[in-house]
């Protein structure tokens, strides 16, 4: 049976070693976050595809002080209005996430995998064993790819031990989710529906 229960040590085991593999690829290339705002990497577009993501960071999230979840949601609900009246709007746009305060992520701990992995470029193959590849971040593009053009983080393992998981939460549900970003995830009623809350 597929609960909230051992949902959670299933997917700290699986940031544990998304962790450890970004922490040896960064170490190599000696990228570090020292000198970044702590702003520009946290967009409001970073979206979440599984119930058990969407499910972990409702779970830090319901950790968080009385106050401070009220402020994240008033932040969350400012964030999902200015999506929904224009998309791709300055004001959606240059908006950050809700849960960045003063350039550091509040629920750093239940942060999503694409968090993670930001920064350093990389690759998977796909089920159709076709393969794609992105680039890093913008410090990773202007100061490091010159000396490192072959680093990258194969995240392929990490994507089929997560879709293993969303596999017995869509049977649990029996529906898929809807992508959303975290604010929507942290604002819509519905994501908290069915035998995954926690
Ligand atoms: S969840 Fe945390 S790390 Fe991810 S974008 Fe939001 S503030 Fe940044």
């Amino acid at each position: 049976m597929f609960t909230g229960e051992n949902l959670v040590p299933r997917i700290r085991e699986l940031y544990r070693k998304i962790d450890s593999a970004y922490a040896a690829a960064a170490e190599k290339i000696g990228l570090t976050c020292e000198g970044c705002n702590g702003v520009i990497c946290c967009s409001v577009d970073l979206t979440l595809h599984t119930f058990i993501e969407i499910s972990y960071v409702r779970f830090g999230f319901k950790m968080l002080e009385p106050s401070l979840q009220s402020e994240i949601l008033t932040r969350s609900r400012w964030i999902v209005d200015a999506k929904r009246e224009a998309p791709h709007g300055d004001r959606y746009r240059t908006a950050v996430c809700a849960l960045n305060f003063a350039g550091a992520c509040i629920l750093y701990e239940y942060r999503p995998m694409i968090c993670r992995l930001a920064g350093i470029p990389h690759v998977f193959t796909r089920p159709d064993g076709s393969e794609a590849q992105s680039g890093g971040c913008n410090k990773f593009e202007e100061t490091f790819s010159g000396q490192n053009p072959e680093a990258k983080i194969d995240r392929s393992v990490f994507y089929r031990e997560m879709a293993a998981m969303e596999i017995e939460a869509v049977r649990a549900r029996g529906r898929r989710t809807e992508k959303l970003t975290v604010s929507e995830a942290l604002v819509i009623e519905r994501c908290s529906e069915g035998p995954l809350f926690l």
